[in-house]
């Protein structure tokens, strides 16, 4: 038996049934396009999250780059974003001539260090991208509270934290993604609610910012061949939105799994003392879209070829911070270096983590682990 990073196998074949039904019925419809599918997803998901609007698009990436349009920024224009982030969360500032503006990230949490922002804040900072990095919410409440005193908006990437939630002070409990102005989500096949191929949706209770973000994702037009804006093209299929409808009703038992599994893996690895298991925040209720371990001693990737081996695959979620990336070279002065971001990149490893996860898996991969000569 070979040990996958996920199953979405197993995970189909549990609900073959309900999908190969929606599958079938949107071919024999031939509503491909804007079939009603899309409206009733949409529908379904500001329900579960408990936002007004949901606004359903082509992928996670296209999520970010139509909020950050319905904010109608001007050129130059900084926004603030976590250095150690998947490339999305930047590209699309940098594709719409604004500035990214990369800061350091907490290194317990992984997510975006609130006083790196504060000092990042600039006359020219426009806007905030917290990234709920792995599946966990970032610090919300006192992000928000910088935004409000500074006016900036707040666009959370939500790509890998659907269901999660963000706990506030006053012990109410917010799903992430409904915090900041827009919450950005992906349905890519491996994301918390995956499909069988790209989608995204953008949430928001701001009823302005959601027309916005509707026109511009369909061609800047609110009634056909009348275009208002400069937009572009970007909708969740028929065909993805039929599966995200059955998928929806299973996220929360989805999210309890990788929940369970993550307890197993607390329960077995916390005596390791060459590895530091993921941080849970008080104020998160984390989904464990990946459980990412830190190797001390520089033994990370001797580990991840030792894992290789023995059959066990694994993740380097991010081995270089943005600010090396060559393509965002311009935005970066010289000498930048943010000290938490690097560590970070040389020290992390995600380990198997998904819906399907058995004990047995499990039992194996912390076997190997365990004895892993170091
Ligand atoms: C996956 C991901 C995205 C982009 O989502 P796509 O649907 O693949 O475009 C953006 N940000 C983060 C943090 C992600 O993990």
């Amino acid at each position: 038996m070979t040990i996958q990073m996920v199953d979405l196998k197993s995970q189909y074949l549990k609900i073959k049934n309900e999908i190969d039904a929606a599958l079938i019925n949107c071919v024999e419809s031939t509503r491909y396009i804007k079939g009603p599918e899309v409206k009733q997803f949409e529908e379904n998901l500001g329900k579960y999250l408990g936002v007004n609007h949901v606004i359903s698009c082509g992928n996670g990436t296209d999520a970010l780059q139509i909020a950050l349009m319905a904010m109608d920024l001007q050129p130059g224009d900084e926004v603030i974003v976590p250095a150690f982030t998947y490339v999305a969360t930047a590209e699309a500032i940098a594709l719409l001539k604004l500035t990214p503006v990369m800061v350091d990230v907490e290194p317990d949490t992984f997510n975006i260090d609130v006083n790196a922002i504060e000092q990042a804040i600039t006359h020219k900072t426009k806007a905030i991208v917290p990234v709920h990095l792995y599946g966990q919410s970032s610090d919300m409440e006192p992000i928000m509270k910088l935004a409000e005193k500074h006016k900036l908006f707040v666009i959370e990437d939500n790509a890998q934290a659907l269901g999660a939630e963000t706990v506030f002070s006053d012990r109410t409990i917010k799903k992430t993604g409904t915090i900041g102005h827009i919450g950005c989500n992906s349905f890519f096949p491996t994301k918390n609610l995956g499909t069988f191929g790209d989608g995204g949706a953008l949430t928001t209770n701001d009823e302005k910012l959601a027309e916005r973000c509707r026109m511009i994702a369909s061609h800047g037009q609110k009634q056909k061949y009348y275009h208002e804006t400069i937009g572009c093209n970007s909708r969740l299929d028929t065909i993805h939105a039929a599966i995200l409808n059955v998928k929806l009703k299973y996220l929360d038992s989805y999210i309890a799994a990788r929940q369970k599994a993550a307890e197993y893996y607390y329960k077995n690895l916390s005596e390791l003392n060459w590895l530091t298991l993921p941080n849970k925040a008080t104020y998160a209720n984390h989904s464990f879209n990946q459980f990412t371990l830190k190797i001390k001693n520089g033994k990370r990737d001797a580990l991840q070829d030792y894992l290789k081996q023995n059959g066990i695959p694994s993740i380097i979620y991010y081995p270089l911070p943005l600010y090396k990336q060559p393509a965002f070279q311009q935005y970066i002065p010289y000498n930048f270096k943010l000290e938490n971001t690097e560590t970070l990149c040389s020290s992390v490893l995600s380990i198997l983590m998904h819906t399907e996860l058995t004990s047995e898996i499990q039992d194996k991969v912390i076997y190997t682990i365990k004895k892993f000569e170091n």
